[in-house]
């Protein structure tokens, strides 16, 4: 069942957020899922309803949010595709997922839908601010360009750019491309007043349950930064770091998170290289992390 928010902005979750705003008839959707039978449901809900998508805004490149897109313009004639520079590469080309998180040609393990969905055509880029009735607002950190959509209803999709305590109890470390991004957006989003968030994963939330999440967000990169920050008073490599973090958060390990995680630790190590806490050297033909 599609859920009414309030004015023409409406959302579906069963397994990850789609957002959707209806006017005049048609849909822009805000992402369209992990793959074509879960955006089917929302398509089959839209057409009892006789509206047709007329967009498709992707927030971002990782697979739950765009898997959906051929579906949707296979049944949908003339839909157009939007989405940021930069996201809809991976977008037009998925395995360039798995690439980077791997550093090289990928194992098979990562080549699965969560990291490679279907690839999908992207028609236009799409840049923060106006957008018709949509406000666009880049939201960059967890992933390189990421976008949030508001609509006239002073409703906020704000894709992945922050999760609820839940998620957050559940992965400890989300995963995030870039530190300071992330911060500077969680910040933006603190400062936000809409009546409504609607998360990818954690669904509805009134404002004052999001800026409370977001503050928890928050809390929590500063907590892995200190903690990285203490642990390399002796010096130690990415996978050291990587083991204390997991061990100190019993973070959920399989060969597939094994990658996210990494990735994550390579962010935090960036970001405090650059303010200036830790700086990172060879040693034994090894490259070494310590805090300065
Ligand atoms: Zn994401």
């Amino acid at each position: 069942m599609l859920i009414k928010i309030k004015g023409n902005s409406y959302f579906y979750n069963s397994r990850g957020c789609i957002g959707i705003y209806i006017k005049d008839g048609s849909a822009t959707l805000i992402d369209t899922g992990i793959d074509s039978d879960y955006a089917k449901k929302v398509d089959n809900l839209l057409k009892e309803m006789d509206v047709l998508v007329k967009s498709i805004i992707i927030t971002h490149s990782h697979g739950d949010h765009f898997g959906g897109n051929s579906l949707i313009l296979d049944r949908n004639p003339g839909c157009i595709v939007y989405a940021p520079k930069l996201e809809s590469t991976i977008i037009k080309n998925p395995i360039f997922e798995p690439i980077y998180l791997y550093g090289a040609s990928p194992i098979e393990e990562l080549k699965n839908k969560f990291f490679m969905a279907q690839e999908s055509r992207v028609d236009e880029i799409i840049k923060e601010g106006k957008f018709g009735d949509l406000d666009i607002i880049n939201v960059k950190g967890h992933s390189m360009n990421m976008i949030a959509v508001a609509t006239s209803d002073n409703v906020l999709y704000a894709s992945d750019s922050f999760f609820p305590e839940s998620i957050l109890n559940k992965y400890k470390v989300p995963y995030l491309y870039d530190v300071e991004d992330t911060l500077n957006s969680l910040n933006k989003l603190q400062d936000t007043n809409y009546d409504f968030y609607v998360l990818t994963h954690g669904g509805l939330r009134t404002k004052e349950e999001a800026k409370l999440d977001i503050q928890k967000n928050i809390e929590r990169i500063n907590e892995v930064n200190e903690c990285i920050v203490e642990f390399l008073k002796e010096k130690n490599t990415v996978e050291g770091v990587l083991k204390y973090i997991s061990q100190k958060y019993d973070l959920y390990v399989t060969i597939q998170q094994y990658f996210l995680n990494i990735s994550i630790i390579k962010a935090y190590l960036s970001y405090l290289k650059k303010i200036g806490m830790i700086e990172c050297f060879m040693d034994g033909k090894m490259l070494h992390w310590r805090t300065k």
